[in-house]
């Protein structure tokens, strides 16, 4: 009998083979069928990920809940679970300011450009009246506009309108009062809140009270919905496997019509997108690179007596090669639960607990890539950022990372809030933008492996008291 290949590495021959075929179809002039007949079984994968997702965090947080059996669980188990979630992403953005501020990529370019750069931006502080930290010049900016349909043409959407609407968050976060967050996490409507997969925290502070309600229900009513939720699951699992049977497929069409798209009929243009963004791409890269190879293996050492990093590594790398081709925490959320369950042997308790939340809130990937890009773009403007706002960055990025959605390109948009809260421009977000989808792909995969990290030092740490819910 033939040895069967590991999923990752099938996963990586449809990534690789994607591209080769991108720019091959690129040189022979086939864009148009890799775009027309291959490109859309990418799209149709990560439909197909993000349908699961949705109700997947609704249900398995509920479960979680119910299955933990009393609030004392909970109580270890979230504070646990938030403190490390904070700390990590606190981490990552004093890393991703250390590198930036250290090798300033951003002073690379000709002094004279950067000269020019500093005028542009004084002579925009002035036509917006503003001085800088002041934010709410954008609301009626004519110019802002102009960035979203530049932001929406860049990346190739058809749909402008859902461009739109997605860079509406970063609009309304601008004009947030000091508690609208906390307004905005408490759904009026479940079903509209379902309806929208922007919406994740209002799904899970629905999901957290109602599974905090059932543990205070009589014990025989508490048994059925345990039951019913174990069934749901047991489908959930099902489901999931169905779809990662055709992952190395649907990876291959995905990557296909990323790079294709990115190269058009010439794929050396691939390269001239990091023309002039070769230092700023590779501090972003290193930053990454150290989170998921020296951070994550670190905590783990420190705090995880019985599995090592390799071992993790390779339970994990379904998942991360998943978070790099969908550009998606959400999408890949899903595998996450099994690889962190089925490979990883975390209890179904902590997992279906700490990951949906942790796919939503914690981005370690994103929080560093901000901290790297506003001060890249300010070095490049000949603009001082002082400690005072570098500290706000430091605060602006973790809402920022935590507001961000889990979806492809939900970062950058972000980062306009964080630019604005510096008073930087938020139109500069243009400058990084080509090479954003690339670094998207590695963050996100940054954002799943922390993800994975904490919930294994969790699992491996906390005790719980073993009431079962009966
Ligand atoms: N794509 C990232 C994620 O889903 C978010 C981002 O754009 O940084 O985790």
């Amino acid at each position: 009998m033939t040895k069967k290949i590991p999923l990752y590495i099938q996963i990586i021959i449809g990534l690789i083979a994607g591209i080769v075929w991108a720019v091959l179809s690129g040189y022979l002039g086939w864009s148009g069928f890799t775009a027309s007949w291959i490109a859309p079984f990418g799209r149709i994968f990560i439909n197909l990920l993000q349908l699961i997702a949705v109700p997947l965090v609704f249900f398995s947080i509920i479960g979680g809940i119910i299955r933990l059996g009393n609030p004392k669980n909970l109580g270890k188990l979230g504070g646990k679970t938030m403190g490390l979630y904070v700390l990590t992403t606190l981490f990552s953005i004093s890393l991703g300011l250390l590198i930036v501020n250290v090798f300033k990529p951003g002073n690379g370019f000709e002094e004279n450009a950067r000269v020019e750069n500093r005028i542009n931006y004084e002579l925009w502080l002035q036509s917006e009246g503003m001085t800088p930290m002041d934010g709410r010049w954008m609301m009626n900016n004519p110019a802002y506009n102009e960035i979203l349909d530049e932001v929406a043409q860049r990346r190739g959407y058809e749909d402008i309108e859902a461009v739109r609407a997605r860079l509406d968050v970063a609009r309304k976060a601008a004009e947030r009062g000091p508690l609208t967050f906390l307004e905005e996490v408490v759904p009026s409507n479940l079903f509209s809140a379902m309806g929208d997969n922007r919406n994740m925290l209002q799904i899970i502070f629905f999901a957290i009270f109602f599974g905090v309600s059932v543990l205070f229900i009589t014990d025989h009513k508490k048994v059925i919905i345990v039951d019913v939720m174990d069934a749901i699951a047991d489908a959930f699992i099902k489901m999931v496997d169905l779809v990662m049977r055709g992952a190395p497929l649907f990876v291959f069409a995905l990557m296909a019509g990323l790079v294709s798209d990115m190269a058009g009929d010439d794929p050396a243009r691939v390269f001239d997108l990091f023309a002039g963004l070769t230092w700023y791409s590779l501090s972003v890269l290193g930053g990454l690179l150290i989170m998921a190879f020296v951070v994550y293996p670190g905590l783990m050492a420190l705090l995880v007596k019985n599995m090592t990093f390799r071992e993790f590594l390779r339970g994990i790398s379904p998942a991360q090669m998943l978070a790099f081709s969908t550009s998606s925490s959400a999408a890949t959320l899903p595998v996450t639960l099994e690889c962190v369950e089925e490979n990883l042997k975390v209890d179904k308790k902590v997992t279906s607990f700490v990951l949906p939340i942790g796919a939503t809130i914690n981005m370690d990937g994103t929080s560093l890539y901000q901290a790297v890009a506003v001060v890249f773009l300010a070095q490049m403007h000949l603009v001082e950022l002082s400690f005072a706002q570098q500290l706000t960055i430091v605060m602006t990025t973790t809402l920022a990372s935590i507001g961000a959605a889990a979806i492809p390109g939900a970062g950058i948009v972000m980062l306009m809030v964080v630019l604005t809260s510096v008073g930087l421009n938020p139109a500069w977000i243009a400058i990084i933008l080509p090479v954003d989808r690339i670094l998207d792909m590695v963050r996100t995969m940054v954002n799943v492996t922390g993800d994975a990290t904490i919930s294994v030092v969790v699992g491996k740490t906390v005790n719980l008291n073993d009431v079962e819910p009966s």
